[in-house]
């Protein structure tokens, strides 16, 4: 009998270790992803420091010319004001934006407005994290940048759906930012090299 008692207090104290062991994981995870939420909301605009994250890392699709484009925002933030506005890191050499990202982050704002009719932001934010020479990252810059409307986004997908099937020859406007950084520079004849 005591013996059966020993092991049931021992089956006992070892739950109740293992819950009390979860429960600090999850604290001490919990106390990091405050400390990181503070720190990172000391640097946002006004408008996000202030906001509600909706949508962080989420695959999504946006609705182009009754095409289905995959999205996947890296966050999406509600403010105060109720409009929904999509924050999208890079990580770079300088504080820099591009036409890209603006694509990028436009088709997203289209999939956001699927969900949040009316609510979406006309423009949405880059968040550049710039790489130390000496190695590390400098905290984060937040750029606002001005999105794409739907029917420009729309304009852009037939441009390259012609280009792809030749209806529509390719015109060249390059720069020299574009093309350091375009995968078809080894063969493009048009290249800044
Ligand atoms: S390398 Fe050619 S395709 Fe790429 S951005 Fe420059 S001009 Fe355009």
């Amino acid at each position: 009998m005591g013996s059966a008692l020993i092991v049931v207090v021992g089956v006992v104290l070892a739950i109740a270790g293992a819950i009390l062991y979860v429960q600090s994981g999850r604290q001490i995870q919990q106390d990091a992803r405050t400390e990181y939420d503070l720190g990172e909301r000391s640097r946002m605009p006004p408008e996000l420091a202030t906001a509600t994250l909706i949508v962080s890392e989420r695959n999504l699709g946006a609705t182009v010319a009754g095409s289905r484009i995959a999205v996947r925002p890296d966050q999406v933030y509600r403010t105060r004001e109720g409009r929904v506005v999509t924050v999208e890191t890079k990580t770079r050499t300088r504080v820099s934006t591009y036409q890209s990202d603006v694509i990028e982050m436009s088709l997203q704002a289209l999939a956001m407005e699927d969900l949040y009719p009316g609510q979406v932001a006309p423009y949405g934010y880059v968040r550049v994290i710039i790489r130390r020479q000496g190695g590390g990252t400098a905290p984060p810059k937040y750029v606002r940048v001005n999105l794409m409307s739907r029917d420009k986004i729309e304009a852009l997908y037939w441009r390259y759906q012609g280009i792809v099937d030749g209806s529509i020859q390719p015109t060249c406007n390059p720069s020299r930012a574009a093309c350091a950084r375009c995968s078809h520079r080894a063969v493009c004849p048009a290249a800044f090299l």
